[in-house]
């Protein structure tokens, strides 16, 4: 795990003034980095029957593909209003200025499934809330939920229901 951490590249006022940006790329792109990643994420759900593993947009799409991958299950985008082509259920959230919305495909998840939801950073869990919601709606057996980073000052875990199981890679 300190590899992984000394590959994470802090950017200061990105994108706004008083955010220090956990910049992942910088991961990413280092090959043992990525693998490293790929196989913590896989441990962590290995022998928990997952079926489906919902990536958020966008940078959730990137350790959700390799984590679905490496434990055999299928992946499912969340993604950002009209970007998707066929039908859509949308949940709506609030975010530090105004709202933002976030959409699947209706047919995405099925009774059966049993659901890992990812993304790279749980900051204040606004948005990870709002896909917990969406998931939830679609009746799933289990639905776990993963970040490669937590900002634990931010309290993001306080936005997510009391009994969610949460796991992350790296706590600050
Ligand atoms: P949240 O506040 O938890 O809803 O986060 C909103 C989105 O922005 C999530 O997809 C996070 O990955 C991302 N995000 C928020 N804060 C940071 C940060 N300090 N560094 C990197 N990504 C962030």
């Amino acid at each position: 795990m300190d590899y992984i951490k000394s590959k994470i590249r802090d950017v200061v006022d990105f994108p706004s003034k008083g955010i220090v940006f956990k910049d992942l790329t910088t991961v990413f792109k280092d090959p043992r980095a990525l693998h490293i990643i790929g196989w913590d994420l896989s441990q962590l759900y290995r022998d928990k029957g997952i079926t489906k593993v919902v990536g958020i947009e966008s940078r959730g799409f990137i350790g959700g593909s390799i984590l679905a991958y490496e434990i055999g299950a299928g992946f499912v985008p969340a993604r950002k209003p009209g970007k998707l082509p066929a039908d859509t259920i949308r949940m709506e959230y609030a975010k530090e200025y105004g709202t933002d919305v976030i959409e699947i495909h209706r047919d995405a998840i099925t009774p059966d499934d049993i659901v890992v939801i990812h993304d790279d950073v749980l900051a204040t869990g606004g948005t990870m809330a709002a896909v917990y919601k969406l998931i939830e709606s679609l009746h799933p057996k289990k639905i776990y939920v993963n970040f490669i980073i937590e900002l634990s000052a931010l309290n993001g875990r306080k936005a997510l229901p009391a009994d969610a199981e949460v796991t992350s890679l790296i706590s600050y």
